[in-house]
């Protein structure tokens, strides 16, 4: 039988009403065996998610050793969850369980976690299906990175009796034992990992739009959804900020070419997104497929007459990064100039003075130069390296709207176009963009 794992996000959890809508769901297609699950979300403009009501519970304990006060916030949550769903389920005991552990473990991932653990164990409930704990199948590796190959194995043996199982997102086990989570957004990462390790015919990720956009809904009204989408195109968009499925999400998946269908859990008669191979892919026939931005970054600006000449000058300057354990996000260059760019929280503080002082001080520029606050946007679509005049009209849009570029690097792919602007422009010049493209 074909199978499907099906992974439901924070809105779709975010309390008993949308639990049983996410039920009926599941129960609609007996092919939906194996569910992933994200804590509860937020039910209401301006509500807190029951992660980020984790992680201040993590913040008082640290400071006072306990957090009764804060987990009295994500008590309350569980605790309406159970009343409206009517379930046999004693939820004071698996709560006090839980705060106990979590001043016993004190770790910011252990009890960031425990929001997809309690939403999973509910949802199996609900179900009458199996829970499995992510804790014993998904393993990290020492660099944290994850253990594939055991995880995909502890997977498919903890689903060997055939029988339907409800997993928490977001977290696996490290090296040393102790429970470790993904980064924010995660438990969409977990989703592509059981479809993987269950060999699943596709991976569906259920959440609050009906798929993915060809930009943020909260920056242009109503934008057109993208049908098909590439893994490629996928993993520039959601890097880039499109942060309805997270950029990692892909790589389980993209190896057994299992697709990633997006679908709305309050919509679920709407087709969705499918994200396909680049085999499967059927462009839409558009010339840009999406637009995402993302913003906070700085740009290291290297001037030196004859550097592409002067051998190892490249090396100099980026063997001072690595030095100081900075990713690189783009090295736009030009005949005598150079530019890096970084997210600007990884060289907070005193890591960027002394990254300038290292590139004088090795590579010797004649100026060098810094750039913050930049946002970074990327215009993707694989109809983009076929069209001419592309590029033109991105910044003739850019310049209607009065929008600087501080910056271009367009991929060597031909699959993006990224301009860095002003923070403060990035939502106009996604607007911009979109409409240039999309009327
Ligand atoms: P979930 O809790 O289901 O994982 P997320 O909040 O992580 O949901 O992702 C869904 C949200 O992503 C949407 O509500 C939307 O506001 C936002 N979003 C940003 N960019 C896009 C895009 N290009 N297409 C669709 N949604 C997007
Ligand atoms: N609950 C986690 C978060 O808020 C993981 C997820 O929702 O995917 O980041
Ligand atoms: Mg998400």
């Amino acid at each position: 039988m074909t199978l499907k794992v099906c992974k439901f996000g924070g809105t779709s959890m975010a309390d008993g009403n949308t639990m049983q809508t996410v039920r009926k769901i599941i129960e609609s297609d007996e092919k939906r065996k194996y569910v992933v699950v994200s804590a509860p979300g937020k039910r209401f403009n301006g509500d807190t998610k029951v992660t980020d009501l984790l992680y201040a519970c993590y913040n008082e304990l640290k400071e006072t050793g306990d957090c009764k006060q804060s987990f009295a916030k994500v008590r309350a949550r569980f605790e309406s969850i159970i009343k409206e769903l009517n379930i046999d389920f004693d939820v004071k005991s698996v709560l006090d369980e839980t705060e106990k552990r979590l001043v016993e473990e004190h770790s910011a991932d252990f009890t960031a976690s425990r929001g997809e653990y309690l939403s999973a164990r509910i949802m199996a409930v609900l179900l009458g299906a199996k829970f499995i704990d992510s804790e014993d199948v998904v393993f990290f590796k020492e660099d944290g990175q994850l253990d594939d190959l055991a995880t995909y194995r502890a997977i498919s043996q903890a689903v060997a009796d055939g029988g339907c199982a409800v997993f928490p997102g977001f977290y696996g086990k490290g090296a040393d034992g102790k429970v470790k989570t993904f980064s924010r957004g995660g438990s969409d990462i977990s989703g592509a990992i059981v479809a993987r390790a269950v060999n699943a015919s596709v991976y569906e990720n259920w959440t609050d739009v009906s798929g993915f956009l060809a930009c943020d809904p909260r920056i242009v009204e109503n934008p057109k959804r993208i049908k098909n989408l590439s893994y490629k195109e996928l993993r520039e968009l959601s890097y880039m900020g499109a942060n309805v499925l997270h950029s990692e999400s892909i790589f389980p998946v993209r190896k057994a070419n299992i697709p990633i269908i997006i679908k709305n859990t309050f919509r679920p008669e709407d087709e969705g997104t499918a994200i396909l191979p680049i085999t499967q892919y059927k462009p839409d026939g558009n010339i840009v497929t999406g637009i995402a931005g993302k913003k906070n970054f700085t740009v290291i600006l290297i001037e030196k007459n004859h550097m592409n000449s002067e051998i190892g000058f490249i090396r100099k300057v980026l063997s001072v990064l690595e030095r100081e354990g900075v990713s690189i996000e783009h090295i736009p260059s030009g005949i005598d100039t150079m530019s890096v760019v970084v997210d600007s929280d990884e060289i907070e503080g005193y890591k960027l003075e002394q990254i300038i002082e290292g590139i004088k001080n090795e590579a010797e520029p004649d100026v060098i130069r810094v750039m913050e606050n930049v946002a970074l946007i990327a215009t993707v679509g694989h109809g983009m390296s076929s069209s001419i005049g592309t590029s033109a009209r991105l910044f003739k849009a850019m310049s209607e709207a009065n929008i600087n570029a501080k910056m271009i690097d367009q991929g060597s792919s031909e699959l993006n176009i990224i301009v860095g602007v002003k923070n403060e422009d990035c939502e106009k010049c996604i607007a911009a963009i979109y409409h240039e493209f999309f009327g």
